[in-house]
């Protein structure tokens, strides 16, 4: 086991990583911009380094001074969190060869689903199911119309370096075809500097449902059930929970041994994500993330496991604590992504946080690195924190959620929990009955009788 880690990321994410070193008896490093000094997870920390100034590209993206306080610490292994360097497979081939372990997957299977395109490849190779498109990426006008009239409009033109929901465009009939090409195109090279595409059927009415994977990269690798993340904002994740309300026990077991079949194939190493569009009970692959993700806790949650301390006993070498029997699903569990924001507007609202009151009780965790009289720097993204309740049921947990969120207050700055607050009341959330539309619908709709 590594005797000391350094965390290659900030916030919320570099905080959780702590406490699982801690409980492992492992020294931690910080690192942290100058913006961050403040922060808690360089108070909690036994070391802490200062890499850089405010901007990410000059700190937590600076991989010389990543390695320069791998160095000076005697650091044996990095935990890149989520974001950051945690997708970068040049960054995780460095540390590698300066003799620092990477507490993430092998390099070449982080490049492999990194690449879009290559990504889908590989799932199918593999027995995962896709949703139609071209086999790779499309380079002409013809080759595009040719694709797009095989598998029916509406079509998705997506850029294969894409990320965070960018560089995706919709073709509605042949006519909007070649716009919607050079503009994907143009979007993708601005953003990624890449501006290859491919394309896919456009799903109509979607849920958004991923599967949580793990391997030892000996061979061994099983699935925790999936999480069901469908409630979005211009395709970011706001809510997710586990297990989703549409998935039945049998289609379960089925999409997660083919995944977990994938993973044991490719002998992969750590902790995975496969995302999937669920559409009138077919699943179709997306992307895989090859990282821990924001929404791990809610698996955590149902499974027992903890998946960070997991993630460092594989990346040192140590086989998977657990089999494919020894996960069983106990509960329910939700999670709402707390960001600085206006509720309505997602404005971001960095500031001074004034009155920082959390809620409590049985079922109840909150992961959160800010704390009352902390000022949010402007730089980063605005989560600030995220509200994890379990309970028997799903309706037990929104009960629980519901009486949660009465009792979180945070003043000096606007966040999104007024928003949460109404979501857990809605009678469609109730039901769970929403797809990867229905919130923006909502939020354009606005409030009932206003
Ligand atoms: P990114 O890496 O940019 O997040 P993804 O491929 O994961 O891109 O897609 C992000 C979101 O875009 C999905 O969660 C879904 O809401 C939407 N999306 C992606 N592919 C399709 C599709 N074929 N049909 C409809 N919606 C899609």
């Amino acid at each position: 086991m590594f005797g000391k880690i350094l965390i290659a990321n900030r916030g919320e994410i570099a905080l959780r990583v702590l406490r699982a070193c801690k409980e492992l008896g492992i020294a931690t490093v910080a690192v942290h911009s100058t913006a961050d000094a403040d922060a808690m997870h360089v108070k909690l920390a036994d070391e802490s380094v200062c890499i850089g100034p405010p901007p990410a590209k000059d700190s937590y993206l600076n991989i010389p001074a990543l390695l320069a306080a791998c160095e000076i610490t005697g650091a044996e292994a990095v935990h890149p969190g989520y974001g950051f360097l945690s997708e970068n497979a040049r960054f995780a081939e460095i540390l590698i060869d300066h003799g620092v372990a990477f507490i993430g997957p092998k390099p070449e299977h982080i490049r492999v689903m990194g690449d879009k395109i290559e990504a889908k490849k590989t799932a199918k190779r593999l027995g995962i199911p896709c949703v139609p498109g071209s086999a790779g990426g499309v380079s002409t006008d013809e080759e595009a119309a040719r694709v797009s009239e095989e598998i029916g409009f509406p079509v998705l033109i997506k850029a294969a370096a894409g990320g965070g929901g960018r560089g995706m465009k919709v073709a509605r009939s042949p006519e909007e075809l070649s716009s919607a090409l050079s503009t994907a195109r143009s979007e993708a090279r601005a953003n990624f500097g890449d501006d290859a595409v491919y394309i896919e059927k456009y799903l109509g009415t979607p849920r958004h449902i991923e599967i949580q994977v793990f391997g030892d990269g000996k061979g061994n690798a099983v699935h925790l059930g999936e999480r069901d993340c469908s409630l979005q904002r211009r395709h970011q994740k706001v809510l997710e929970e586990a297990p989703s309300p549409v998935i039945t026990p049998e289609q379960r077991a089925q999409i997660g041994e083919t995944v977990a079949k994938a993973m044991r194939d490719m002998k992969y190493l750590g902790a995975g994500t496969i995302e999937f569009l669920y559409e009138n009970g077919e699943f179709y692959f997306i992307e895989m993330n090859t990282r821990i993700q924001v929404e791990h806790p809610v698996t955590e949650a149902i499974t027992g496991f903890d998946l960070i301390r997991e993630q460092i006993r594989v990346a040192a070498g140590e086989t998977l604590s657990f089999t494919q029997d020894d996960v069983v699903l106990t509960g329910h569990a939700i999670e709402c992504r707390v960001n600085a924001e206006h509720p309505r507007t997602f404005r971001p609202s960095p500031g001074k946080i004034g009155y920082w009151h959390v809620p409590g009780g049985l079922g109840v965790r909150i992961d959160s690195a800010v704390y009352q009289g902390y000022t949010i720097p402007p730089y980063y993204d605005s989560m600030i924190g995220k509200l994890i309740v379990t309970a028997a049921t799903r309706d037990e947990c929104l009960a629980r959620l519901s009486r949660a969120l009465d009792e979180f207050v945070v003043e000096g700055i606007e966040t999104t929990l007024p928003l949460f607050r109404e979501l857990v009341r809605n009678g469609d959330i109730r039901r769970g009955a929403y797809d990867i539309h229905w919130l923006e619908q909502f939020l354009a709709e606005g409030e009932p009788g206003n």
